[in-house]
């Protein structure tokens, strides 16, 4: 396919899959497991299958007018209609259209599914940008000797024209933590070097999305240890190849429930394996690091989209959080309070700082080597911190705004029940609402808060993509303050 000149009539090829063609392709005979039972098809348990199907509806949106600018683009070098989780920006404006489709799934998802389909594609964007530091390394590894920037380049491509979803794996099992030969043992790590692949074994942890994606994307990020050569590999593999076997938690949404008693968990989940790899075939061309613990340091500045991404979803979750808190003000008549007025400025104290640091880690974005403008590193991992350490305050705030109709939440049918229901309906409307409305609002307040899958996220949040401790030593270690120092001395009067 050539690019599309002016003069063309014919529509360009399109790389979109349809919602059907991604259910479809969950059909492989991946092996998933919850307690001791292994599903036929990660269809079998609902909450996977109401997550899968809330994804299958990303995909059908692609093709509706309303949503093709969010999250469709056209690749300027194929001139391919394609999905803009796989834009890789270069300028200004790419990088605040390629935020679209984050701002996109975040709101289509209410920010539950941290790891949406658009969220690995930022990690293999990120390789791209540093293309240049990966060309000029070499497998470590006797016997494989894969070209990482031609593959990386590759996979870009494969997932680009397959409207691919990945999960990404970066983290190892949780093992002793103070001994770093139990840490290591689980490491996935190469058993066997070939020419044409290696052979790993181990596990991945915590695999967000593993069972509803196509593809696990992997690296072993070493925590108190250091990477020895074996596990110091960047990978991709479908999730249904031979020795992967996957464990699921126990799910938390509430799949069977009507939208509105649950208008969040009903749409089911993102859940979270434990991924084992048996002897897994990695072939060359899915390999971008092979041995190279340098390799390995690079996981701060190739995640920086993916970074960006989670606080740019952080930051539409805290604009949904403003709206409900607005909403509960106007439905309980508490809005003239001055105190319940400071609550609510608290949420949108919250919304605006989010919003200042995915704006400025966008304004102070510089273009690497491969000439990849890169959001700034520094305000994405204070955003990060920020939003994460008042999190627990912010969901707090909602509650308390709420009062006691978080807690006494009946449930459609005992509104519609003929011998109870006009109790509720009589007794409990709000300012200018019915008493179902009143209770819609805080059914939806209670998923995105306080119910099972609300606590999954918060947890979710907290720590994945590095807990708060990690992220102040990120800023310890990476933020200059050469300059800071400097005008502390020229005031001061300090010539030393
Ligand atoms: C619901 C959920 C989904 C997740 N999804 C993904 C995913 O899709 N992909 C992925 O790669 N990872 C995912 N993670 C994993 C996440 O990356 C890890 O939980 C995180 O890196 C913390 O590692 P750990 O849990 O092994 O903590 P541990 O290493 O067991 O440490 C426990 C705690 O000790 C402290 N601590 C430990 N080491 C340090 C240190 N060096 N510096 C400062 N403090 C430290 C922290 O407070 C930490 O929370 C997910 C986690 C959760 C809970």
């Amino acid at each position: 396919m050539t690019a599309q000149s002016p003069a063309q009539t014919t529509a360009p090829v399109s790389r979109l899959k349809t919602g059907a063609e991604f259910l479809e392709s969950l059909k492989d005979g991946r092996r998933i497991w919850i307690g001791n039972r292994k599903l036929d098809t990660v269809f079998d348990e609902p909450g996977l299958r109401k997550g899968a199907e809330l994804m299958a509806e990303t995909f059908d949106d692609q093709f509706k007018p309303e949503f093709a600018d969010a999250t469709t683009y056209t690749d300027p070098a194929t001139g391919e209609l394609s999905s803009r989780a796989w834009q890789v920006p270069r300028s200004p404006e790419e990088l605040r259209d390629r935020r679209k489709i984050i701002e996109y799934s975040s709101l289509k998802t209410g920010g539950t599914f941290g790891r949406p389909s658009d969220l690995s594609p930022g990690i293999v964007a990120g390789l791209m940008a540093y293309l240049p530091t990966f060309q000029k390394k070499k497998s470590l590894i006797d016997g494989c000797n894969p070209d990482f920037a031609e593959n990386i380049e590759a996979y870009m491509e494969f997932g680009r024209k397959t409207n691919l979803t990945a999960s990404e794996s970066l983290a190892g099992p949780q093992t002793d933590r103070s001994n770093p030969k139990a840490a290591e043992a689980a490491f996935l790590r190469v058993k066997k070097a070939t020419k044409d692949g290696i052979y790993v074994s181990g596990a991945k942890t915590v695999g967000s999305i593993a069972a509803q994606a196509n593809d696990i994307f992997f690296t072993n990020l070493g925590g108190l240890t250091t990477t020895p050569p074996e596990a110091c590999i960047w990978g991709a593999v479908p999730i249904a190849s031979d020795g992967i076997t996957m464990i699921s938690r126990e799910m938390v949404s509430q799949p069977g429930a009507s939208k509105f008693d649950h208008p969040v968990a009903s749409m089911g989940e993102e859940a979270d394996q434990f991924i084992v790899f048996d002897n897994v075939f990695v072939p060359k061309e899915r390999i971008f690091n092979l041995g190279d613990p340098d390799g390995m340091s690079w996981y701060g500045p190739v995640c920086a989209f993916a970074h960006w991404h989670v606080l740019t979803r952080l930051t539409v979750k805290s604009e949904l959080f403003v709206g409900a808190g607005h909403m509960v003000l106007d439905i309980l008549g508490t809005g003239k309070i001055p105190a319940v007025q400071q609550m609510l400025g608290e949420l949108v104290q919250y919304q605006q700082t989010l919003r200042a640091f995915v704006t400025a880690a966008e304004a102070k974005a510089s273009y690497t080597e491969a000439g990849v403008l890169v959001p700034e590193v520094g305000m994405l991992t204070a955003g990060r911190l920020y939003s994460i350490q008042e999190y627990p305050r912010i969901i707090h705030i909602l509650q308390e705004l709420c009062g006691q109709g978080l807690v006494m939440r009946f449930g459609k049918d005992a509104f519609e029940s003929p011998e109870i229901g006009h109790y509720l309906n009589d007794l409990l409307p709000g300012h200018g609402v019915s008493a179902m409305q009143k209770e819609h609002l805080m059914n939806f307040i209670w998923d995105m808060t306080s119910g099972a899958l609300a606590g999954r996220v918060a947890l979710f949040e907290n720590v994945n993509s590095s807990p708060a401790p990690r992220l102040r030593a990120r800023l310890y270690e990476e933020v200059d303050r050469a300059k800071f120092v400097d005008q502390v001395k020229t005031l001061a009067g300090m010539d030393w």
